[in-house]
């Protein structure tokens, strides 16, 4: 099938609270989407959240990479040769991760539709259900505390705590969320960059001493600093899961050969799409390291490509895809099914989502 069209719209969905970490506070998902169209009619979706803050993509800088870069180096090429498809998509320039990540995965939604089989199961099929945690935004503690209790009424088994803004009262945060929650539930930390390295492993060791109990701690210092990270996995016994730091398969090879941490976040939007970041897998799979797979502030077209990979491969032990649950509203159709923290893969061919709230294609 020869690849027709690649055309950009835009969406806009209310979340049902505001989404806060050490970077940022946002109200609304405000993203760019992404039609692919094939030969035969048929149409693959992507999704391109600007983070900005993380990523360095704007809006404007996605729709003009798609529709200037990316979009005339790749009509007319023929999608059964995926490989070349996939290697122009990531050399038509630079950078822009976002860009190519909205484009990889509406592209490969087109492919698993011409070939009438799910994503998941074309990539490998490792599972066909797995758990996500969801996110708590960094508040005052009792707020905190709420949100926490709300979710695991809502049977959520495992939290992402946002913290990384205010040093010790991180500690008093997270173990008055544990308190309230009890023993039972699966306790993830993500300062987001916001601590420094001795600060670091101070908070974490207090956080030991206390009892927290943590599954992991994401991030815990600045993403250019790999020497800082490798002193906090050193001298702490929590493991320490690198997001921000690790973009490239090159970034996921340094961080593991020099131990800066114990685990590895993919993220479509890092990587470039589902194509890189099977390569991501694949590194780790050789090292012998588990995976997370996280999202940005994604509706549920994104966020079921990363369940996409999540499924298809057996290295990503750990999800961390709640934007569809923070959102307050569902207009999709189709697609892996979200209930509470259940991600369940159908067999739907491709990634599966459409009905896609997007009037102006162009
Ligand atoms: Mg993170």
């Amino acid at each position: 099938m020869v690849i027709r069209d690649i055309q950009v719209g835009q969406i806009a969905l209310p979340l049902a609270h505001p989404f806060k970490t050490a970077l940022r506070t946002v109200e609304h998902l405000d993203d760019i989407v992404v039609r692919a169209v094939g030969s035969d009619g048929q149409v693959g979706y992507g999704e391109a959240p600007p983070t900005a803050v993380i990523t360095g993509d704007t809006k404007g800088s996605v729709r003009c990479a798609v529709k200037e870069f990316i979009a005339p180096a790749l009509i007319g090429m023929d999608l059964d040769d995926l490989d070349a498809v996939m290697s122009r998509l990531q050399n038509s320039m630079v950078h822009n991760t976002t860009a190519k990540a909205a484009v990889d995965m509406a592209l490969l939604d087109l492919w698993g539709k011409s070939r009438n089989a799910p994503l998941w199961q074309l990539l490998g099929g490792a599972k066909r259900s797995f758990e996500t945690d969801l996110t708590i935004s960094v508040n005052p503690v009792d707020e905190m505390v709420r949100d926490s209790l709300e979710a695991v009424e809502r049977g959520f088994h495992t939290l992402k705590i946002k913290v990384g803004k205010e040093g010790r009262r991180d500690v008093e945060r997270l173990m008055a969320i544990r308190r309230a929650v009890g023993p039972e539930v699966a306790i993830r930390v993500d300062a987001n960059q916001g601590w420094q390295p001795r600060e670091a492993v101070r908070i974490i060791s207090e956080l030991e001493n206390a009892g927290l109990d943590a599954d992991l701690v994401e991030q815990p210092v600045p993403a250019w600093d790999f020497e800082g990270m490798k002193y906090v996995t050193a001298h702490v016994n929590t493991p320490i899961l690198a997001d921000e730091s690790v973009f490239s398969p090159r970034d996921a090879v340094r961080v593991i050969q020099e131990r800066a941490a114990d685990l590895i976040n993919i993220k479509l939007m890092k990587a470039g799409g589902i194509w890189p970041a099977l390569r991501l897998c694949a590194i780790a799979e050789t090292f012998g390291v588990e995976c997370m797979i996280g999202c940005m502030l994604e509706s549920k077209i994104a966020v079921s490509a990363a369940a996409h990979l999540c499924a298809a491969k057996g290295v990503i032990t750990r999800a961390d895809l709640d934007g569809p649950s923070l959102c307050a509203e569902d207009p999709f159709t189709g697609g892996p099914v979200f209930d509470g923290p259940t991600i369940t893969l159908t067999d739907d061919p491709g990634i599966g989502v459409g009905s896609i709230p997007c009037s102006d294609w162009q």
